[in-house]
């Protein structure tokens, strides 16, 4: 199965230290939308998996999430894309829960509910966290360095295998000329 798996703040929408809290705060990168309607067009599942810990910390409830998505599957229908799933975890950091990345709950529930072997598949994300998670699963850890991702770049501690590129636009033009 074609699956990519994605973060959501900082490699769809612009990310905030002071978390994303309400649709008006949501706002797509340039261009990330367009390519989630690509990799829909070239026959990919894309699912995210995404922490939020404000839900746990009580700085957002469900519904606020719930609308915040919403807005991100309006904007995305506009364009003829569709994201498959959405995976969350709304623990906060203490609660060590096994759905927060870098653990890979998340991604594990993804191949089960998609009954596929996450080998190789293609994960984005801005954070370390995201590329240990998929690194944990022998998913493709990839790097985008819009969101925290410069700050993740300099770090310098990414596991060996991971693909850095630009932004979401650029790693599926390298996804979809691999495939
Ligand atoms: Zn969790």
């Amino acid at each position: 199965m074609k699956l990519v798996i994605l973060d959501r703040d900082g490699v769809i929408n612009l990310d905030s230290d002071q978390f994303i809290k309400n649709p008006a705060e949501w706002k797509p990168i340039p261009g990330s939308l367009e390519a989630i309607a690509k990799l829909n067009h070239m026959g990919y599942r894309v699912v995210i998996a995404s922490n939020q810990s404000g839900v746990g910390r009580g700085l957002f409830d469900m519904d606020a999430l719930n609308a915040i998505n919403d807005k991100m599957y309006r904007a995305l229908t506009q364009l003829g894309g569709r994201v498959d799933a959405l995976f969350y975890c709304p623990h906060a950091a203490e609660a060590n829960c096994e759905c927060r990345k870098p653990k890979p709950g998340m991604l594990v529930d993804i191949g089960q509910r998609f009954n596929t072997d996450l080998t190789g598949v293609p994960t984005i994300g801005d954070s370390l966290r995201d590329l240990q998670a998929a690194h944990a699963v022998g998913a493709q850890p990839i790097l985008v360095l819009t969101g925290k991702g410069k700050k993740t770049q300099a770090a310098d501690d990414l596991p060996e295998n991971t693909l850095v590129f630009s932004d979401l636009s650029d790693a599926v033009r390298h996804i979809i000329a691999e495939s």
